[in-house]
This record gives C-alpha cells, structure tokens and sequence, in this order.
C-alpha cells in the first residue's frame, strides 16, 4: 500500500547548494561597477546587492525542501542491494551484493498479469482465501513472481486462518525490506522484495512463536518451488 521512495538523488543536492553561491560571487555588479560610480553610490549598490543576496540564499533556503519533495526519483547509477541466494531445495548458498532490478511500468505490465501487476507493482491486496498458496502446505520456496529472489521456506508457513499465506520469518532477513504503511487510516508495516520493490503483503505481531510475527502475504506476488 506505500509506493516506497528510496531512489532519490542526493547528488543534485549537494550540487545546487554548491552552485548557487558561487553563481552569486561571479554575477556581482558592485564589483563590475566600482571603477565609474561614486563611492556611496558604490556603498548603496554593494549594500543593496548584499541584501538581495542573502535575500536569495534565504528564498533557496525556504524554496529547498519543497524543490527535493518534488524532485523525480533518479536513477543515476544502479543501486546494489545485498541479498542472501538460495537453490531451489532451500539451501542457503552465499549473500551477494547485486544490482536493485528496476524497470518500467511499461515493462511490468508486460511481464506480469494485470492482478500481479497490481499487487506486487501498485500495492493492492488479493481477496482473502481466493489466492493459491494460503491453503498450500507443501515443502518447498517462495520465490518472487517478478525477480525470483528467495523469499520465504515452507519450514515457517503456518495456519493463520486469514486466506493469505503466512510465515512466522522470512527465508533471509536481507531479502525482504519493511516499510512502514500509512495507507487507509493504519499504521501498518509493509513487506518488498529487496531485489525488486516487489509489494508482498503486511507482517504484524500476532504470529506464533519463536518469533510473534505473522508475514501476511498476498499469493500473486509470490512462485512456489516444491522442494525436490
Ligand atoms: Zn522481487
């Protein structure tokens, strides 16, 4: 439900902050005018032409966060994120730094369902008992349905008696991402793919031991792979 925004460019920051002032210095006309004016003409344009510099700097300064709260998220360079891989049998085999899969909207809607698309992409829920893995209690991986990163083990799948698949924990805790969710007069946690920004579901602290969580995923965002 929370259209996560972790893509933000930072390096435009520190640019605009560098280039105003100095922008400022080099189009002084107090300096450019000095040599032909008299000198309280000269004291008035400098005083005037400080004020109205610092009177920028302030505007810049006020203007800042409205600016970056604007900005598009940019993707200069490929963000690497670290996550554990797993064989189709389960079996962690090494944490690996990568690069975050990004594509386009365009691209997500090619690749996926209209339903998986609007889950894993724009934070919608399934309908509770109508997905096909919350009544699945075979061994086997969770994969997820857009990057096939290892999610969640059948060994920590149980009955919630929601209609959504729950797990107590994720496969790895670096495969996942939580962010805290707003939406709809709640304060909840979502649960990402940390590859992909997959939307999974929500986890809250209702589950059973040994971790009190319940993972509550949506089925469509998730790939089955039946323990071989
Ligand atoms: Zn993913």
């Amino acid at each position: 439900m929370l259209a996560p925004d972790r893509n933000r460019d930072r390096t435009n920051v520190g640019t605009a902050a560098q280039a105003c002032p100095e922008r400022s210095r080099r189009g002084c006309p107090a300096e450019q005018s000095s040599a032909a004016s008299p000198p309280n003409i000269q004291r008035r344009a400098f005083l005037a032409m400080s004020a109205a510099t610092i009177a920028g700097l302030v505007f810049w300064q006020w203007r800042k966060p409205a600016v970056l709260g604007a900005a598009p998220a940019v993707d200069s360079e490929p963000k690497e994120v670290t996550v554990v891989l797993f064989s189709d049998a389960g079996q962690r085999l090494k944490q690996v730094r990568i690069a975050k899969i990004v594509k386009t909207v365009a691209e997500w809607r090619k690749q996926l369902s209209a339903g998986v698309f609007d889950i894993t992409r724009n934070a919608d829920t399934e309908i509770a008992f109508s997905g096909k893995y919350w009544n699945l209690h075979d061994s086997g991986i969770y994969r997820c349905i857009c990057c096939d990163n290892a999610l969640f083990d059948s060994a920590t799948k149980f009955e919630s008696g929601t209609g959504w698949p729950s797990f107590w924990a994720p496969i790895a805790a670096e495969n996942v991402t939580e962010i805290r969710d707003t939406t709809f007069g709640m304060v909840r946690t979502a649960v990402a793919c940390t590859e992909c920004d997959a939307h999974l579901g929500h986890v809250f602290d209702d589950g059973p031991e040994p971790t009190l969580l319940r993972y509550c995923m949506n089925s469509a965002s998730l790939r089955f792979v039946a323990r071989t």
